[in-house]
This record gives structure tokens, sequence and C-alpha cells, in this order.
């Protein structure tokens, strides 16, 4: 714990800023310490990106929520799982992701000498072999937020963190209550610090990288068929000529309530982060996904039960290397970051790989290396399909 402060009794030991997943769970792991913690989330409801969702289908996960079969992304379940009290079982699906060229059906083999801006992003979903979770981050929120009996804080924006030379003294909330505490671990997007941090205390490097860099909004569609479109598991990398490619995949399909058939499908593609700005380019991304879409599957739009648009600002980039492992902000003593563009792992395996590495450092404990149990995780995976 970030010492050298006395604690006054209004004062919290840890403040959590964003009840995405990572907070949450980072909110739930520090109150196991014995710490007093606030939880303060921007929006009326936690979970962030991964938040439930309630659609025609049932509650869904909101978007894509693929996951490679890496050794980071099975080491980080198995963490998971402990931080749970619940192993997370999954089953490897082995299906070689696909594209769809000149009418039909392919090995997704790259993008060839074509620029696709995207490239990094897209090629994290690009894996030979995932993982199909049992229970999905739509179930760790849920329980989470269960779990947690600290202070949760919704509606309650950060937009302030006042500092001395080498401590965040206080967290504004929506411009004008301030909270202190000895900790502050910050689970949003890191961009922000630009603005919430004084000048003086955002090296110029980071500065930089945060401004320029590369960031991504999201721009996602949630399909429900009507009926079975696709028995394929694979994931698909779909592209048109001189556009950025849209990523998806059908779950397994689904019987509705009124007993109809149906079939849920997850499309992401995604656009430089300030397009938002521009409905007419967010328009255009999402009729580009339709389009991809129609062109593989000719009658899958038709007599849609339901669809649902995702456009989430800077959801996917890329922040490796600009803070120690830890995520301690450069001469802050009591702010950390936790963010899955800190790790090269990405998305959410990186922002649970960071959770994991922070809150060993925040507990004071050895960061140790993300080493594979295979013996665990061959328990925690009891079956694999081809
Ligand atoms: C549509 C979509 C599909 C995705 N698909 C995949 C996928 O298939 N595989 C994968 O690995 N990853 C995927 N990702 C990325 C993954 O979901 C995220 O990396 C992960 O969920 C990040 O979790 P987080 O808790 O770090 O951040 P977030 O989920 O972004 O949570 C941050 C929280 O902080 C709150 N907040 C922000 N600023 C403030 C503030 N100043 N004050 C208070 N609260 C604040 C926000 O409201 C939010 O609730 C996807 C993301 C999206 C949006």
């Amino acid at each position: 714990m970030a010492q050298s402060r006395s604690l006054k009794s209004d004062e919290f030991d840890s403040l959590v800023i964003g009840g995405g997943l990572a907070g949450l769970i980072a909110a739930h792991q520090l109150e196991g310490t014995g710490r007093k913690v606030a939880l303060i989330e921007g929006l009326d409801g936690l979970g962030g990106s991964c938040r439930p969702v309630s659609s025609r289908a049932g509650i869904i996960d909101n978007g894509l929520k693929f996951f490679p079969d890496t050794e980071e992304a099975r080491a980080c379940l198995e963490w998971l799982g402990n931080v749970l009290g619940e192993s997370i079982h999954y089953t490897v699906v082995e299906a070689a992701p696909v594209t769809f060229d000149d009418g039909k059906f392919k090995p997704f083999i790259g993008f060839g000498d074509q620029k696709v801006a995207t490239v990094s992003e897209v090629n994290v979903y690009a894996q030979e072999r995932y993982l199909r979770l049992e229970t999905t981050p739509k179930e760790w929120v849920a329980r989470l937020t269960e779990s947690f009996t600290g202070t949760t804080m919704m509606q309650s924006y950060v937009t302030k963190l006042h500092v001395d030379d080498t401590f965040v003294i206080n967290a504004v909330i929506n411009g004008a209550k301030h909270l202190s505490a000895r900790e502050v671990l910050f689970c949003a997007a890191p961009q922000q610090l630009t603005r919430l941090l004084p000048d003086s205390h955002v090296p110029t490097k980071i500065r930089q990288r945060l401004m320029r860099g590369e960031f991504w909004t999201s721009v996602s569609l949630d399909l429900i068929h009507k009926g079975v479109v696709s028995e394929s598991e694979a994931i698909h990398i779909l592209k048109g000529a001189n556009e950025e490619p849209c990523v998806g995949v059908f779950h397994k399909p689904v019987q509705l309530e009124d007993g109809q058939t149906a079939q849920l499908s997850q499309w992401l593609t995604l656009v430089p982060r300030d397009i938002t700005d521009d409905p007419e380019l967010v328009g255009g991304a999402l009729k580009q996904i339709k389009r991809q879409v129609k062109r593989a599957y000719e009658n899958s739009l038709d007599g849609l039960i339901q669809e649902r648009i995702i456009v989430n600002p800077t959801s996917h980039g890329d922040f490796t290397g600009f803070l120690p492992p830890d995520g301690l902000w450069p001469k802050l003593q009591n702010l950390w970051v936790i963010s899955g563009f800190l790790d090269p792992a990405k998305n959410l395996v990186g922002a649970l790989c960071q959770a994991r590495r922070t809150l060993a450092s925040v507990a004071g404990e050895p960061i140790e290396p993300m080493a594979l149990d295979s013996e665990s995780a061959e328990n925690s995976a009891p079956q694999a399909n081809a």
C-alpha cells in the first residue's frame, strides 16, 4: 500500500476509478486485503465493455468476447478463477480463421500486400485456436458486482486528479466532490490522464504517445438472425476492397421464448479514435459490416430478429513499454494504471495480465512472470473439440 500518509476517517485506502472488469477485479481484490475501497464509475452500471446486455436471445456479452488460445490467456483465466473463487472452464476450439473472397470461403492467411491500418489489432483475433468459455465476462462482472461490499459510486465521473509533488492527493468527482485515498488505481483508458493530471505530471514522451499513438474506436454490430445462418465456429475476417476488415463469429443457435430458433453473430470493425465525432463515418463502418456479412451469407440479414450497435471510443490500441510493468505512473508513488493497452497480449487478456501484475505490486508481492502451470491448465480445460 502506498505509505507515508495518515488516513483520515473519511478517506479510503484505495480509490478504484472505472468500474469495468479490470476495476471490479481491482476493487474486489483490494477489499480482500482488508482495505477500505471506493469504486468510482462514470456510468450508471458496472462492467464497462464487459457489461451484461439483455437481448431477445437472453443475456449476452457486450460485443465479441474472443479469447485466443495462448499461454497468457490460459494463465489469466486460471488467475481469474482464483479471484472469482470458481474455476473458469473452457474448451479449445480449433477452427482456422476464414475470409470470403471470389464468392467463396477461404482460409484467412493474412492481408498480403493490401494496406490495412488496423492489422495489428485484427491479428489478435486471427488465431487458429481459441477458447470457448463456460462462463464469460458477463458472468464475471455479475459475480464481482455482487461480491464487492465497499463503496460503489455510480454516475460519478472523475474530472481531475489533484497532486502534490509525488502523490495524488484527491480525485474530483463530477467537477465538485473531492475524494482522497492512499492509493489510486486508474482502470480506464490512460489517454484521459493527459487531462486529468496537471501538465507537470505527464512526461512529454507519454503525452505524445497518448495523443498521437494508434488507438481505435470499435464499431460493433450484434445480429440476432432468424434460424441458423452458419455452423462455422471459425473467426471470420471479412474485407472489401479499400476497406478495413471486420471480424466476427457465429454463436451456437438458441431457442427463443416464442419457440423459434435464432442465432447470434457478433461483428466488429475499428475506426481511428477521433472518428466518433463524425456520425457519417460510424454509419459508414456499420454499412460496411453489413455489406460484408451479406456478401458472405446472402440471406443472413433477412428478417433479423434484433440488431444492436455498440460504439466504444478508444477500445483498442497499444501503449506498451511506456509505463513500468506494474503500471505505476512516473513521478507519482500512489497512482497505478490498469489497462489492456499496457500489455502485449492486448484487449481483455491484456487487461487481465495487467490487473494481475498491478495488484501484486500494490499488495507488495513480488511480481512473478506469468508462467503457465500446465497441469492446472489441463484441469481447467477438460474437453477439447476439434
Ligand atoms: C465491442 C467490443 C468488443 C470487444 N471484443 C473483444 C474481444 O473479442 N476480445 C478481447 O479480448 N477484447 C475485446 N474487447 C476489448 C475488451 O472488452 C476490453 O479490453 C476490456 O473489457 C477492458 O476492460 P477494462 O475494465 O480495462 O475497461 P472498460 O471496460 O473500458 O471499463 C472502463 C470503465 O471506466 C469507466 N470510466 C472511464 N473513465 C472514467 C472516469 N473518468 N471516471 C469514472 N469512470 C470512468 C467507464 O465508464 C467504464 O465503465 C472488446 C471491446 C469492445 C468495446
